[in-house]
């Protein structure tokens, strides 16, 4: 907003969370009513500004229009991968090397021995709990006459602490007809150790569940797992697996991860701003995109926010809070207040910490 024309109407119509200001104070309860904001949103360390997705903060911060004020002192001591404001430019440099992480590409010599890898167990007592968060990803090869068919090829799973749970290659149920090599790094001789598409899919769904039937499975609470990806509903389909939309954390869908046009970022560009390392050069291992995943969900679920009892805009104690009937009482209330009866539009992943799963 251009502060020209800043008086004291519009400063007293100042929107609390976004700093948009408002002739009207009308207009200001309009925009409170369609905006959302919350404790959740990616928030300016230094101006409290709150911003719609982590790249509207990183322009906000650091450019191509940052507010000045903020460049500097970001300039100064903020965290260019989580966007975090610390004490001093020394604090800054210890923490951002933590927060820097790097890739495992070629480490582990996976390719070597790329053979079956089944660890999937269900159900059980508490000892056999298992992993609560699982992250997956596939590679896909070429189907249909013009080979431009998706299908899966190779499938990963692993755990919280970046341990394969799982890791085949795919037999499909139609004949792969361009194995996409510079990528998939796959031949027609590895499929003689793949498992069939109905196999894996049946074992993935299973290990997924955990024991519970699919129409049982709630946001919150049961055994069924959390499953962490990227673009999941593309692996989803090429598995065959059906999964509730509640326990699945799309980093392509995670609105404080999506760009300012509101569309999904690849998993290398996030791996490369969020987390400071590349993946996805040559051929691919959906191993990698895995733990990329998984370390992007982690770093979203341990934010810190504010606990509220009804988080989220559709939790029916809300929805009254900016019906129609109120508006004239939304319009004596201050900026402020009305933030404070603002609740989010959608699940942050914070709240995976600060409930029980
Ligand atoms: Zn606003
Ligand atoms: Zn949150
Ligand atoms: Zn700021
Ligand atoms: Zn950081």
């Amino acid at each position: 907003m251009d502060c020209r024309f800043e008086t004291a109407e519009t400063r007293r119509n100042k929107c609390a969370a976004c700093y948009r200001q408002f002739n009207k104070v009308e207009h200001l309860v309009e925009h409170m009513k369609i905006s959302y904001h919350s404790v959740h949103e990616p928030t300016c360390g230094i101006c409290r500004k709150h911003c719609r997705s982590f790249e509207s903060l990183r322009e906000h911060l650091i450019g191509p229009l940052p507010k000045q004020e903020c460049r500097e002192i970001f300039a100064n001591r903020g965290c260019k991968f989580c966007l975090k404001v610390l004490d001093s430019p020394n604090s800054r440099r210890i923490h951002q090397q933590k927060c820097q992480l790097s890739g495992l590409n070629g480490i582990s010599g996976r390719f070597s021995n790329m053979g079956i890898r089944d660890n999937l167990t269900t159900g059980g007592g508490a000892t056999t709990r298992g992993p609560q968060v699982v992250a997956l990803a596939c590679k896909m090869v070429g189907g249909g006459s013009d080979g431009s068919l998706d299908l899966c090829g190779r499938v990963c799973l692993i755990d919280e602490h970046e341990n394969i749970i799982f890791q085949c290659y795919v037999n499909p149920l139609i004949p792969i007809t361009n194995y996409r090599y510079e990528t998939t790094g796959m031949r027609q001789e590895y499929l003689r150790d793949a498992m069939p598409l109905k196999l894996v899919q049946r074992k993935i769904q299973d290990f997924l569940c955990n024991g519970e039937p699919i129409w049982t499975i709630r946001s919150r609470g049961g055994k069924a797992k959390i499953l962490v990806g990227h673009g999941l509903d593309h692996d989803l389909a090429s598995l065959q697996i059906e999964y509730p939309t509640t326990k699945i954390r799309d980093t392509a869908k995670y609105p404080p991860l999506m760009k300012t046009s509101k569309l999904s970022n690849s998993l290398k560009y996030l791996t490369q701003v969020y987390l400071g390392y590349d993946i996805q050069n040559g051929i691919q291992d959906p191993y990698d995109d895995c733990v990329a995943a998984m370390r992007l969900y982690m770093r979203m679920k341990t934010q810190i926010h504010k606990i509220e009892d009804y988080p989220l805009a559709s939790d029916p104690q809300n929805r009254n809070n900016f019906a129609t009937w109120r508006q004239s009482e939304l319009e004596r209330m201050s900026p402020e207040q009305m933030l404070e009866i603002s609740r989010s539009d959608y699940y942050c992943w914070c709240m995976d910490s600060s409930y029980s799963l």
